[in-house]
């Protein structure tokens, strides 16, 4: 199988190259050559199976099997999948997938534990190199997830970058205090800046000559894949085309839904849930795509004001702004709903939204109402509400219990080193670690 660039088609690489580069050469992001859609006997044979025998398959069908074999695809897929995937009936027919039970409590687990392990499956022959770099930039979740999946694993050493001040407590907590193979940049700026920091990283032929640099952030295909499962698993169990409202903010979560339709998944369509950062809302009614500098919210792990993933939105339907909206519905948010929405869906049914996943709910609610939807609506829960807490209201906080996972971050092993958003002084501090 053959990744070719959104900028340039002909730019083509193989598995290896797409993973580990992450970025094409030209800036573009990877996209698997042929999309082959299952056949609908494959998903009817597919009801039953386990979610690491429905990852491997697919992992199969969109990263080909010429350099992973099937039986390794089973192997990493296996060792990513190992915790719970509950699809719950919340109140009529919406009903929440919860993909917050892994390590870092929340979704980004299945891309970050499936990117690890392929990452050092890839690397394995070259582990004489030297150590391959990760670097990662988060607005809060990505971090953590990615953190404890590539804690202690051989021959990879993960760079951090937060922006200073935005994350929550617990966030941060699980960025700063992991140690051995795991660095932490506290990043005196926006998230947005984290993430130029990294992509200026990539464009930078010296340290790309003496570093293997590898991102791992949504740019990289290898996040999306194992999320395209979670989808086709719920469409597969709801036994019904479905909706599913998708809490937005880089937009990889979503493209990884459409790679599942295009699979053949059976899913009616999706809701593109943003907060106040609405480039891509203004986008699909205007045709002007125009990125800017993230604003503070309570969901900050959707603060981002130039969604990296567009590119691969815009690539999969051929630039077409009507199909896309016709697959698509956009909408955004107030941090003020969304409390509102957390409140009073508490009251009706005793779940608990946090913040991502109630602009998820309130996206739901809003496509059900102008497109006359009654049927089934699937809302992602993106993280646990414990790591929210601080922004969710009192009255519904106050039974949020920890997930295991979290009650042992321990704030005096904290440690991370403060940086400028200033490229030269990135530059110098992964060199002088060389
Ligand atoms: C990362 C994240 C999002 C946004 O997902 P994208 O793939 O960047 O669109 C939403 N909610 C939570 C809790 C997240 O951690």
């Amino acid at each position: 199988m053959q990744f070719y660039s959104t900028r340039n088609p002909a730019l083509k690489v193989n598995l290896k190259q797409a993973i580990l580069q992450s970025l094409a050469s030209d800036g573009g992001l990877f996209m698997p050559e042929h999309i082959e859609p299952f056949k609908a006997e494959w998903w009817i044979e597919m009801k039953e199976a386990s979610l690491p025998e429905l990852a491997a398959e697919m992992a199969a069908q969109l990263l080909g099997t010429d350099i992973i074999s099937n039986r390794t695809w089973r192997r990493i897929c296996e060792e990513a999948f190992n915790f719970p995937l509950p699809l719950k009936k919340v109140e009529g027919n919406n009903y929440i997938l919860e993909l917050f039970h892994g390590p870092s409590a929340a979704f980004k687990d299945f891309g970050a534990r499936f990117l690890s392990r392929l990452t050092s499956e890839l690397q394995k022959e070259d582990l004489n190199n030297g150590i391959t770099d990760v670097l990662v930039a988060t607005s809060g979740d990505t971090g953590g997830a990615v953190a404890a999946g590539f804690l202690g694993v051989e021959g990879i050493r993960v760079t951090i970058l937060f922006p200073k001040g935005k994350v929550s407590a617990l966030q941060r907590l699980q960025l700063t205090t992991q140690g051995q193979n795991i660095r932490a940049l506290e990043v005196a700026g926006t998230f947005d800046d984290c993430q130029d920091l990294v992509k200026k990283a990539f464009n930078d032929s010296e340290l790309q000559q003496k570093l293997n640099l590898t991102s791992a952030n949504s740019i990289n295909l290898a996040r999306l894949v194992p999320q395209a499962v979670y989808y086709a698993k719920a469409a597969l169990e709801i036994g019904e085309a479905a909706v599913f409202s998708v809490p937005s903010g880089n937009f990889g979560n979503l493209c990884a839904g459409l790679l599942a339709q295009r699979l053949g998944a059976p899913i009616k369509g999706f809701v593109a849930a943003n907060n106040t950062n609405h480039p891509y809302f203004d986008w699909a009614h205007s045709g002007k795509f125009e990125p800017h500098p993230s604003i503070a919210t309570s969901s900050n792990a959707m603060d981002v004001g130039n969604p990296s993933n567009f590119a691969r939105i815009l690539d999969l339907f051929h630039n077409d702004r009507l199909i896309i909206n016709h697959y698509v519905y956009p909408t955004w948010f107030t941090d003020k709903q969304a409390e509102q929405c957390t409140l009073s869906v508490f009251e009706r049914t005793h779940y608990v939204l946090e913040p991502h996943t109630a602009i998820g709910w309130l996206g739901l609610e809003k496509y059900r109402s102008q497109e006359d939807f009654e049927g089934l609506g699937i809302v992602l829960a993106t993280a646990h509400p414990a790591k929210f807490l601080e922004a969710i209201p009192k009255v519904v906080a106050q039974g949020i219990i920890l997930p295991e996972s979290m009650q042992g971050l321990n704030a005096d092993k904290e440690h991370f080193t403060p940086l400028l958003p200033d490229f030269n002084a990135f530059k110098a501090y992964l060199m002088s670690q060389t």
